[in-house]
């Protein structure tokens, strides 16, 4: 069994001015050191669609989609919130994003050619609210990849790891009330978004980190809370909002991991998606913006992906 890597051309054409950290260079550094280790080679590539309106419909609301559509940028740039702008071409790279995780999804659940994606697609998805984007985020990606395997495929237990240093507020507004889909995310805390989080019983759980916090914290939070609650949870597919810029080398925040903290985490996901999911999983890329320490981060994650097929 094989690890899919799923991207597309058009993810590289989303404009975001110059000087922002969420840039093409960024998946141009992690395919520059896939190939540089030649792991790139082993991963079986396929190329993302885009998400139908359809499938953005399940977690989006039609009159933020509709407003999207109806404002096409002709040249330049247009902000939908101080963080977060769109050129002419930034739709069609959110539709593929977004539609990378569908790719996944029907590729791990329905045509079982692989049993791992890792999607390196921008822009990012987990800050994306209903009807709001936020944060860099235009579709919650990783809501529409898990609203197609409920929806599509019928799965009835779904489990969300999002270790980007941010909170996912997107994600857990959009499956707050579906006991379908838990949801374990640590993030840097107080630090943007700062929208209150909400723990909900035993699927969504937080693990907020503070300013400083490394290795130790994190897998405390994963180990003891996250990783019990999930084999409880036991997921019949496991999606992982990979954001890398809690790495010590991020100047995006103050948390201090590395590659070998992804490294052991994604094992442990990998672990529970053998033992429950069919060893089911689809990662998607989140943050991270240091591109040397971003391009090492997705090496070891994907490296863990490939373990244990
Ligand atoms: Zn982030």
């Amino acid at each position: 069994m094989l690890t899919a890597f799923i991207s597309h051309p058009d993810c590289l054409r989303h404009e975001t001015g110059p000087g922002h950290p969420e840039s093409a260079a960024r998946l141009h550094a992690i395919e520059d050191r896939l190939i540089e280790v030649q792991l790139y080679y082993l991963l079986r590539h396929l190329d993302a669609g885009e998400a139908t309106r359809e499938q953005l419909l399940r977690v989006h609301d039609a009159v933020y989609l509709d407003e999207l559509d109806a404002h096409p940028v002709a040249g330049g740039l247009r902000y939908l919130d101080p963080d977060t702008a769109i050129g002419p071409h930034s739709l069609r790279a959110a539709r593929r994003a977004a539609g990378a995780l569908v790719t996944a999804v029907d590729h791990v659940v329905m045509q079982e050619d692989v049993n791992s994606a890792f999607c390196a697609v921008r822009p990012p998805g987990h800050h994306a609210r209903r009807r709001q984007a936020m944060g860099f985020c235009i579709y919650n990606n990783i809501a529409v990849g898990v609203a197609h395997a409920l929806e599509a495929h019928g799965l009835e237990r779904v489990a969300i790891l999002d270790f980007d240093v941010h909170h996912g507020n997107g994600t857990e507004e959009i499956f707050a009330d579906d006991p379908r889909v838990m949801i374990c995310s640590t993030f840097q805390h107080p630090f943007y978004p700062d929208f209150p989080f909400e723990e909900n019983g035993s699927r969504i759980l937080c693990a907020p980190l503070p300013a400083g916090a490394g290795s130790s914290e994190f897998h405390t939070a994963v180990e003891t809370k996250f990783l019990p609650a999930l084999e409880q949870f036991r997921p019949q597919m496991v999606f992982i909002s990979a954001g890398f810029d809690a790495h010590r080398d991020d100047v995006m925040s103050a948390i201090n991991l590395t590659e070998a903290d992804y490294a052991r985490v994604t094992r442990q996901l990998v672990e529970l998606a053998h033992k429950y999911a069919h060893s089911r999983i689809v990662s998607t890329l989140e943050g991270g913006y240091e591109l040397r320490s971003l391009a090492r981060s997705v090496e070891a994650h994907i490296r863990a992906l490939m373990e244990l097929h």
